[in-house]
């Protein structure tokens, strides 16, 4: 069956600050996921605050915000046969230390705020999600 789809996946600011990058697109390339595009750029708070919206009752929000604009980061479209759910089995869980061995988080992840990378965790939120970063 054919299920070709797309997904948002951001290498955050701590794996890039770590030269991580070309490592992490590797993975996802070695995992059938293309890297359909992609672009290193530094967010405001405010737009990590609209990106993150969904999560702004939560009491990380905040510190989540900041984070996520504290430094470069690495945002990319993947493309590939369930790409939604592939790229988040290749990620690993939220929290690193509860991760499968292997994946991104376990191998790179340093803490639950730290780890490493994003993925959209649905098809509706990866369409939005790269109309967010990418549309002109
Ligand atoms: P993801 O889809 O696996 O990235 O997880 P979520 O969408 O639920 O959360 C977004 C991001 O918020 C995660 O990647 C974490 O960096 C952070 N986060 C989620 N849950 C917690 C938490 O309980 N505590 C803290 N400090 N950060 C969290």
């Amino acid at each position: 069956m054919n299920n070709k789809e797309a997904t948002l996946s951001i290498i955050k600011p701590d794996a890039v600050e770590r030269d991580l990058t070309d490592e992490i697109k590797n993975i996802f390339i070695q995992n059938n996921l293309n890297i359909k595009d992609s672009k290193k750029i530094h967010i405001s708070k405010d737009e990590a605050a609209e990106f993150y919206k969904v999560h702004q009752s939560k009491p990380f929000y905040n510190d989540l915000c900041a984070y996520l604009s504290s430094g470069p980061i690495v945002v990319m479209i993947l493309e590939g046969e369930n790409a939604v759910s592939l790229n988040r089995k290749i990620m690993g869980a939220t929290d690193p230390n509860k991760a499968e061995n292997n994946t991104i988080r376990k191998l790179y992840g340093i803490s639950i705020d730290k780890n490493s990378v994003h993925g959209s965790d649905s098809q509706d939120n990866a369409k939005k999600e790269i109309d967010f970063f990418f549309k002109n």
